[in-house]
C-alpha cells in the first residue's frame, strides 16, 4: 500500500458527516474559548467530539457516536469513566464541604496509600497538576543544590511551566530556556558527555522512565541505572516523573527498574479522574517545603491543594488497585501490543508498536523505536489517517497514536480495536 496517499481527506469528510452536532459546538466554541478549546492536546483537525458522557469503557459525543475510549483522559482513567466507588466516594465528599482552608483526613490517607505504594517517596505534597508537581520538584532541586540548571530529556513532557515548556513554547525568556539542558533519550554516552560538562551547574535531571508525549517509550534499565549512579556522583536530584508511568506497577516505574529517584511526581491515576498530583520523595529532600523550617524553605501555596473531593477520588481508585489489577492491565497491553503488531505485519503496513504495562503507542513507522527522533520520521499522514479512521469505527486514542487499558475493557475490547484497526487498512487500501 502507498502509505503517502492515506485517505485523510476521504476519513475527515465521513467524520464530519457523521458528527455535525460537534461542529456546530465547535463553531460556537471557537466563538468563546480561544480555538473552540480550553486544552491544547484535546483539538484535533477538523475538531475534536464534544462529549455528553462517558461510562465504563466508553464515551457518547452531542451526536450519540459511542466510542471505546482507549485515550482515557490522556491515561489518567484507570477505572474508566464514571466508576461507581469513584462517584460514591466524591458525592460524599462533595456532601461534606468542597475545600477548606485547613486539612481534612482526605488528603493524609491519599499520601498514606502513595507512599505504602511508592518506595522512594517518605513525603508527599498534594498538588492540582502535574505541571505544578515537576514545578515544585525543580524548585526544591534548585534550593537544595544552589545550582540553578535542570536537565530534561529531549521530547520529555512535563506539563506547561516555563522550564518544562522551554523548548517548545513562545513567550519563554531567553534566560529561562539557558537554565534548561536537553538530553538524547536512551542515550547513555551522549548523556553522559554533555551532563559532564554542566556537572556543577545542573541542580537535577528529570527523566519520565517511560516517555509518555514523547511516544510511550520505555527507558532502558541499564540507562536509568546509569543516570542514577551519575546524578549521585555529581550532586544532581533525579527527578521521576512517573505523571503516566505510575500506571505500569504499584509501586511505578521505579519497582519496575528497581532504579531509585530522590524525587518523584505523580499525577493522573492518583487523582482518580479529579486535578490531583503530587511530589514526593525522601524524608530530608521533601524538607525543603517544611514550612516549619522558618527561613530558607520552597512555600507551597494553592487554594485547591489537596482538595478533599479530588483526593476521595484518588483514594477510592488506590484502593481499587491492588497488584492482581495492575497485572490484568498489563496482561491486556500486551494483548493489544501484540494484537496490533501482528495485524501491521500481516497487512504490510508501515507502522509498529511501542508501551510496557497497560500503555500503547502506534508508530506509523518500521523503525525500532527507542527515541522521540524514530517518531518523527514516520509517516504523519498516514497516523492521521488511521487515527481518524478508527474515530469513525468508534474508537479513541491520542492523534498521536498513544492508548491505554482501563480497568472495564476486558479481551473483546482490545481485539475489537485490532478488528477495527483492520478495517480501517482495508478502507485505506480501497
Ligand atoms: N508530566 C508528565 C509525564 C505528563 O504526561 C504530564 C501530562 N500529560 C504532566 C507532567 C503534566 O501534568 P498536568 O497535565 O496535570 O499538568
Amino acid at each position: 500500500m502507498a502509505v503517502t496517499a492515506a485517505p485523510v481527506e476521504k476519513f475527515a469528510e465521513r467524520y464530519i458527516a457523521a458528527n455535525p452536532r460537534s461542529r456546530d459546538y465547535f463553531e460556537r466554541a471557537a466563538q468563546a474559548l480561544t480555538g473552540g478549546t480550553t486544552r491544547t492536546t484535546t483539538f484535533f483537525d477538523p475538531y475534536p467530539p464534544c462529549i455528553d458522557h462517558g461510562a465504563g469503557s466508553a464515551t457518547w459525543d452531542l451526536d450519540g457516536n459511542r466510542r471505546t475510549d482507549f485515550l482515557n483522559n490522556y491515561t489518567s482513567l484507570i477505572l474508566g469513566h464514571a466508576h461507581p466507588a469513584v462517584v460514591e466516594a466524591t458525592t460524599r465528599a462533595m456532601e461534606l464541604g468542597s475545600a477548606f482552608a485547613a486539612p481534612t483526613e482526605y488528603e493524609l490517607r491519599l499520601a498514606n496509600l502513595i507512599k505504602a505504594r511508592v518506595a522512594s517517596v517518605e513525603r508527599v505534597r498534594l498538588t492540582n497538576s502535574g505541571t505544578e508537581a515537576t514545578m515544585f520538584a525543580m524548585r526544591m532541586a534548585r534550593a537544595i543544590t544552589g545550582r540553578s540548571m535542570i536537565a530534561k530529556f529531549e521530547a520529555g513532557y512535563h506539563g506547561t511551566h516555563d522550564y518544562a515548556a522551554a523548548s517548545v513554547s513562545s513567550g519563554i525568556p531567553d534566560e529561562v530556556k539557558a537554565l534548561m539542558l536537553d538530553l538524547p533519550y536512551n542515550d547513555i554516552e551522549g548523556t553522559e558527555q554533555r551532563l559532564e560538562r554542566y556537572k556543577d551547574r545542573v541542580a537535577a535531571v528529570i527523566i519520565e522512565p517511560v516517555q509518555g508525549s514523547g511516544g510511550v517509550i520505555p527507558a532502558d534499565k541499564a540507562f536509568l541505572e546509569r543516570l542514577r549512579e551519575l546524578t549521585s556522583a555529581w550532586g544532581m536530584l533525579l527527578i521521576f516523573d512517573e505523571v503516566i508511568s505510575l500506571r505500569i506497577s504499584p509501586g511505578g516505574a521505579q519497582e519496575y527498574y528497581g532504579v531509585s529517584p530522590d524525587l518523584t511526581t505523580m499525577g493522573k491515576i492518583i487523582g482518580g479522574g479529579y486535578p490531583v498530583a503530587a511530589v514526593g520523595g525522601r524524608e530530608e529532600v521533601m524538607a525543603a517545603m517544611d514550612q516549619r523550617r522558618g527561613t530558607g524553605f520552597v512555600p507551597h501555596g494553592g487554594t485547591f491543594n489537596g482538595n478533599p473531593v479530588g483526593a476521595a477520588a484518588g483514594i477510592a481508585t488506590l484502593e481499587r488497585l491492588t497488584p492482581d489489577v495492575y497485572e490484568r492491565l498489563n496482561v491486556l497491553g500486551e494483548r493489544v501490543r501484540m494484537g496490533l503488531g501482528d495485524l501491521f505485519e500481516r497487512r504490510g503496513v508501515p507502522a509498529t508498536v511501542t508501551g510496557i504495562g497497560s500503555l500503547f503507542n502506534i508508530h506509523a513507522t518500521r523503525e525500532v523505536v527507542r527515541d522521540n527522533r524514530a517518531v518523527q520520521r514516520g509517516d504523519a499522514r498516514f497516523l492521521k489517517a488511521l487515527m481518524l479512521g478508527l474515530m469513525n469505527e468508534g474508537y479513541w486514542l491520542a492523534p498521536r497514536g498513544m492508548g491505554c487499558i482501563s480497568t472495564p475493557m476486558d479481551e473483546s475490547t482490545v481485539d475489537g480495536l485490532v478488528a477495527a484497526s483492520e478495517r480501517v487498512i482495508d478502507q485505506m487500501e480501497a
